[in-house]
């Protein structure tokens, strides 16, 4: 799968290949605008994406502002920790008509093709619970406006900090499906500032400690039977990709120039050998040591394949 911002010259290929769209950043439509869209705007901005690349699926996640992402004259107000601050879901749990604005026009472009609707940021249930109140809300008052949408249109939510890896058993039987960002789950796993550039040493996804929080997400959604995918910058990485394969993830979705590197390594993987591997690797003792096996790995699935 791919991993978009907004509209650009990738997309006919995108398309044409049938490549799910694993990750649409819609925040961006805020960035370009420097103010939210209405919501006719945004139905327009939406069902041009949702028909562009139906049949496959497109996940929508809902504005993630805060953090790296605002602009400096809005509302948000000088934080000192904006990375544990009002960002993701939170100011849109308090901005709700901004938030159900979105939703109504997601809703709306939901006919044109193959949306689904990803929650940034969850760290709670209760989180889940008034983004659902909100996102039912802004269905009743399209049904009340007789506008048609799609009604078994999925709703799920993103792993990003350890709090929800570590309920996925929680959310799983709740939530339509999962997808897990590593940039941000690492980040707050390791306490390391993904754009601290004195810090980026330790800022390592190949940390076993955030290897086993991924393997925790994906372990609930299996046990559940609801998809799960990883969506940060590792899964495009191709040391890691048999860790995923081992572990069952459904989709791997990346920054689109990652995808045919990764196809041609995933058709030479043996999905039996990795199996053991994510045992091996997930009680490694250090980041190191999980490079190094991965290392191997490579270099033994290289030699097979000769
Ligand atoms: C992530 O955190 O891994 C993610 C995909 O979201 P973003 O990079 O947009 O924060
Ligand atoms: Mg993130």
């Amino acid at each position: 799968g791919a991993n978009l911002t907004l509209p650009g010259p990738a997309d006919d290929i995108l398309a044409r290949r049938e490549i799910p769209i694993g990750l649409y950043r819609t925040e961006f439509l805020y960035l370009s605008h420097g103010s939210f869209p209405n919501e006719e705007e945004q139905f327009q901005y939406y069902s041009k994406i949702a028909e562009k690349f139906a049949p496959s699926e497109v996940v929508i996640r809902t504005f993630d502002l805060g953090y790296d992402k605002r602009v400096e004259n809005d509302c948000w107000e000088q934080e000192n920790n904006p990375a544990l601050g009002w960002r993701g879901i939170r100011p849109m749990l308090e901005m709700t008509k901004v938030f159900k604005t979105q939703i109504r026009a997601i809703l709306r472009a939901s006919t044109h093709g193959n949306l689904k609707i990803m929650l940034p940021m969850i760290t709670d249930l209760s989180e889940w619970e008034r983004a659902r109140r909100l996102i039912s809300q802004a269905k009743f008052s399209l049904r009340k406006d007789n506008v048609e949408f799609d009604k078994e249109i999925k709703t799920g939510i993103m792993i990003e900090v350890p709090s929800a890896a570590m309920s996925a058993d929680v959310f799983a039987s709740r939530v339509d499906f999962m997808s897990i960002g590593t940039n941000d789950l690492t980040q707050y796993t390791l306490a390391t500032d993904r754009q601290n550039a004195r810090v980026a040493k330790l800022y390592n996804p190949l940390h076993p400690a955030v290897l086993r929080l991924v393997r925790m997400t994906v372990d609930a959604c299996k046990k559940n039977q609801i998809p799960v995918s990883v969506c940060g910058e590792l899964a495009g990485d191709l040391l890691a990709i048999p860790l995923f394969i081992g572990m069952g993830v459904d989709l791997l979705s990346m920054t689109p120039s990652r995808i045919v590197d990764v196809c041609r390594l995933i058709k030479r993987i043996d999905s039996q050998l990795v199996r053991h591997l994510v045992s091996t690797v997930t009680a490694a003792p250090s980041a190191k040591a999980v490079t190094e096996y991965l290392k191997d790995f490579r270099v033994a699935l290289e030699k097979k394949n000769r």
